[in-house]
């Protein structure tokens, strides 16, 4: 459950001078919603979440994709807006459906990176709880390698897996232009392995959410630059790209709490 009161609080607002967030986190963090789906808003939505987004600072949304499907809606919002930075990749979730509806995906990806020098790869990953990991592994790897082949991030989901991704993502981590890690619920070992590899963490809105004591300690001991803030899924006219700003500001109280 979400804290109401925080998001009474956050609803529509800027960035505030006096939060603090500068202090404790770069500014990038607060402005930059490393995770989102923006491909799920409708047509009549979109302009207004991207107007607010703007209104609220948010200079860059990365916006991932789940399947090929939603690739060329995403190259047409990303067009549409410059904020709007686009991934392209195969979802865990839908790993068996791209191997079996979409074969040749592979060669699409690349062409639809090459367009775009900023584009990144994504949103990939494993999941446990939800589809054959083994299957999952084999699309991995393979959109890791074309990542890695062409120099670009990568925006990772993960649950359940956190060991057999780290296997998954080291040996290709030296080239690739980043490591993006999408909601990441993992131990603090976990998490120092992942730092030693160069990731970056990206909070979504459990951060708020006051029962979540492993995400709240975790942000805690992920040092400053490698914290960054998602939207993910829209879920409500409340939440979109600017609710990163809540996020950071909720982040820099916890790191406050710790000293
Ligand atoms: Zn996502």
């Amino acid at each position: 459950m979400i804290m109401s009161a925080h998001t009474l609080l956050c609803a529509g607002s800027g960035r505030s001078a006096e939060s603090g967030v500068e202090a404790a986190f770069p500014m990038d963090c607060a402005s930059r919603d490393c995770h989102a789906h923006l491909q799920e808003y409708s047509c009549e939505e979109l302009p207004a979440v991207m107007e607010r987004a703007r209104s609220a600072g948010i200079r860059r949304v990365d916006c991932c994709s789940e399947g090929p499907w939603d690739w060329d809606a995403i190259s047409g919002i990303c067009a549409g807006y410059p904020e709007a930075v686009p991934g392209y990749g195969v979802h865990p979730w839908y790993a068996g459906r791209a191997e079996a509806e979409f074969r040749g995906w592979e060669q699409v990806l690349r062409e639809k990176l090459s367009c775009r020098p900023d584009a990144f790869v994504g949103e990939a990953g494993l999941d446990a709880r939800r589809g054959d990991v083994s299957v999952q592994r084999g699309v991995l790897d393979r959109q890791l390698r074309i990542a890695a082949d062409l120099g670009r991030a990568v925006n990772l989901h993960c649950a359940g897996a956190w060991g057999k991704l780290f296997d998954a993502v080291s040996p290709y981590a030296p080239k690739l232009g980043g490591v993006v890690l999408h909601s990441p619920s993992m131990s603090a070992e976990m998490a120092e392995r992942f730092l030693k590899l160069g990731a970056v963490f990206s909070f979504g809105r459990r951060l708020l959410c006051p029962a979540s004591l492993k995400i709240r300690e975790l942000i805690r001991k992920i040092p400053e630059g490698r914290v960054f803030f998602e939207s993910d899924m829209p879920s409500g006219p409340e939440y979109g790209p600017w609710t990163v700003v809540c996020l950071a500001e909720r982040a820099a109280e916890l790191r406050g709490c710790c000293g």
